[in-house]
């Protein structure tokens, strides 16, 4: 599964980053980094978390 951002959403807050901070991480200006594109095995429930966890549904999972 691939992970894609819509930077135009995200407000960076870091929501994401409390469910799987392997994945997401808010950097020093308040950007969103993507650490993976792909989710990394085993890491598929932390980071639906993530996703639906994001108030402002910047994040979306697609096949791939
Ligand atoms: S939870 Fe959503 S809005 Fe907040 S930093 Fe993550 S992607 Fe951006």
């Amino acid at each position: 599964m691939k992970i894609l951002l819509d930077r135009g959403k995200c407000t960076g807050l870091g929501i994401c980053e409390s469910f799987s901070p392997e994945v997401f991480e808010v950097d020093d200006d308040g950007a969103l980094v993507l650490r993976a594109e792909v989710v990394p095995d085993g890491k598929l429930a932390e980071v639906q978390a993530a996703v639906t966890g994001c108030p402002t549904e910047a994040l979306r999972l697609i096949e791939g």
